[in-house]
């Protein structure tokens, strides 16, 4: 890789340095991250009152998370704006109805202004590590910047923050320009180079188009091709946008079409595997055949998996691009990289001056459960080693006490807004905060048999769905092939046990270690007391 963080910006040396000399020594609340997770979580915890402590840590110099990170050219959300956005902040002045990155980066930095969360945020400063200290009852945590400890630990860190790049031999030796589509190097200009493209994702069907635009030359590195369907993005039209900010509930109404159709017509279809997905798969095929005429490249482009079980991608310029005589779509398995470029397993060398990985994030294996330890001194990856990623209603953990993950084990979705699963998380961690508050309580922690009931109950839907049982392997799934990333069901199922804090599922104990007489009284209003 050789490009520095500041020069990936298109913008580098905009923003202003806003890192702090030195973290606090304690706060009541911490929380990683300031993409939709954090912000989000910093806001409802403000509003709910518990916000005269808080403080967020961020290891970038400005917010939105990934929609700061992936600057890559044609980088834009699938799912509609409308919905791809915070309930209680929507944005009627959306320039397209499925926005471009700094639009939506935009919409978070304003948001985060708008509800006074810019001044809490630590910039530049990254979490190290996050050990439970159990004689005092709170989280010490090792940053950038410093020692600090905090009575609650909000994890915001992002579920897609990690780049997976492949360990092919040889990578260091390339004597090219190489970098992550989620790092995308802006000081490196792809006019008339030979550039190499590896993975065919989300990502690379947005940026391949305009990288060929340019380039001189390029070859896609393809192992699976994706199911790609035309995308319905268009410009919003003047008179929508004034009708969206004159009269708010249009624009909710224009939300809950796109959720309830996205839930009822596709979230049906995935969770049950059901043969519907055959038309589905026809749309597919009409696409391909309809923009790619050689039979031969068509073959190459038409997965032989159920869609669904991978992303749905969309697009309109994808395979017209790959069709370009500057494009060629190579299948053969990369075996090494050498000084000049790639070699695959019949042997060829294909010469590149650059790649460009568009393979995707650490899932399964996010180096954030490397770093936060609980009651036993044991890590989250090593508390997972066993059973796979599990948290109750995907956010808390049994011997992490006070410690709360956003978007965490099986609440990632495959067809409708990630922000409607993170806000019923920010929900519940609300709940959990009003639960100890009316206890008198200090502590909580779930109990470890509501967390595997929770976690057989989510294995057990996820086995028939079409992302375990559609016929490709993805990165929903672990090495195990169990899949501790997708919510196997629909969200408003998630929302509706999750937004709900059930107390009986927890322990709330006193800092001096015992359950505080409060406790008894929370525990009992859910009938479920043990
Ligand atoms: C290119 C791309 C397109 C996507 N499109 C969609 C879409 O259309 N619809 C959809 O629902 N989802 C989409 N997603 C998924 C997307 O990641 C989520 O929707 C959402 O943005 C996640 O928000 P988050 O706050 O949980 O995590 P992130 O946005 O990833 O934010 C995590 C933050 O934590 C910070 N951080 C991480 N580790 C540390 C540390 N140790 N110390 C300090 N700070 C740290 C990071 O710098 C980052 O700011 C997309 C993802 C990508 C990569």
């Amino acid at each position: 890789m050789t490009s520095s963080p500041a020069a990936r910006r298109p913008n580098a040396g905009a923003v202003p340095d806003r890192s702090p000399a030195r973290v606090p020594a304690h706060v009541r609340i911490a929380i990683v991250g300031t993409g939709f997770s954090g912000l989000g979580a910093a806001i409802a915890l403000a509003e709910a009152g518990y916000g005269d402590d808080l403080v967020l840590l961020e290891r970038r110099d400005d917010v939105g998370g990934t929609w700061h990170d992936n600057t890559y050219p044609g980088c834009r959300c699938d799912v509609p704006s409308n919905l791809y956005s915070f309930s209680f902040a929507p944005n009627p002045n959306w320039s397209e109805t499925f926005s471009a990155q700094p639009e939506i980066e935009r919409y978070l930095q304003r948001t985060a202004q708008r509800y006074d969360v810019t001044d809490r945020i630590l910039f530049s400063t990254s979490l190290e590590t996050a050990r439970w200290d159990t004689a005092h009852s709170r989280w010490v945590l090792s940053t950038s910047r410093g020692e600090m400890t905090a009575d609650f630990l909000i994890s915001g860190a992002g579920a897609l923050s990690q780049p997976s790049i492949p360990d092919f031999p040889g990578a260091s030796t390339f004597g090219g320009t190489s970098f992550h589509s989620a790092q995308w190097d802006h000081t490196y200009d792809v006019t008339g180079r030979r550039v190499a493209i590896i993975g065919t994702g989300a990502s690379t069907v947005q940026f391949l188009p305009i990288v060929q635009r340019s380039a001189a030359k390029v070859t896609l590195f393809q192992r699976t091709p994706a199911w790609v369907f035309p995308h319905r993005n268009r410009r919003t039209l003047p008179l929508e946008r004034a009708v969206f900010r004159t009269f708010p509930w249009t624009q909710r109404f224009s939300r809950a079409r796109n959720y309830w159709m996205a839930e009822l017509l596709l979230c049906s279809l995935l969770v049950r595997n059901s043969p519907v997905l055959t038309r589905v798969e026809a749309l597919g095929r009409r696409h391909i055949a309809r923009q790619v005429k050689d039979p031969v490249l068509r073959a190459k482009l038409t997965p032989d998996f159920t869609p669904g079980c991978k992303r749905l991608l969309q697009s309109n310029d994808y395979y017209p691009a790959l069709q370009r005589p500057n494009v060629t779509v190579e299948t053969e398995k990369i075996v090494e990289v050498v000084p000049e470029g790639i070699v695959t397993a019949d042997g060829t060398v294909h010469e590149v001056d650059a790649i460009i990985y568009g393979t995707g994030f650490l899932v399964t294996d996010n180096p954030t459960a490397d770093v936060v330890f609980g009651v036993d001194g044991t890590s989250l990856a090593q508390h997972w080693a066993d059973t796979g990623m599990a948290a109750y209603c995907g956010t808390t953990i049994a011997g992490f006490p006070n410690f709360f993950m956003m978007a965490g084990p099986n609440t990632g979705i495959g067809h409708t807004s990630l922000v409607v699963m993170i806000e019923a998380q920010i929900a519940h961690v609300v709940g959990a905060l009003d639960a100890l508050r009316h206890a008198g309580a200090d502590v909580v922690d779930v109990k470890p048999d509501a967390l595997a009931r929770w976690h057989a109950e989510v294995q057990a839907k996820a086995a028939p769905t079409v992302w375990n049982s559609g016929g490709c392997s993805s990165w929903y799934l672990d090495a195990q092939g169990r899949n501790p990333t997708l919510w196997p069901d629909y969200t408003f199922r998630f929302v509706r046990r999750t937004a709900h804090f059930e107390p009986a599922d927890y322990r709330l104990t006193s800092r001096t270690g015992g359950t505080p007489p409060g406790a008894d009284s929370v525990l009992t209003t859910s009938g479920t007391q043990s």
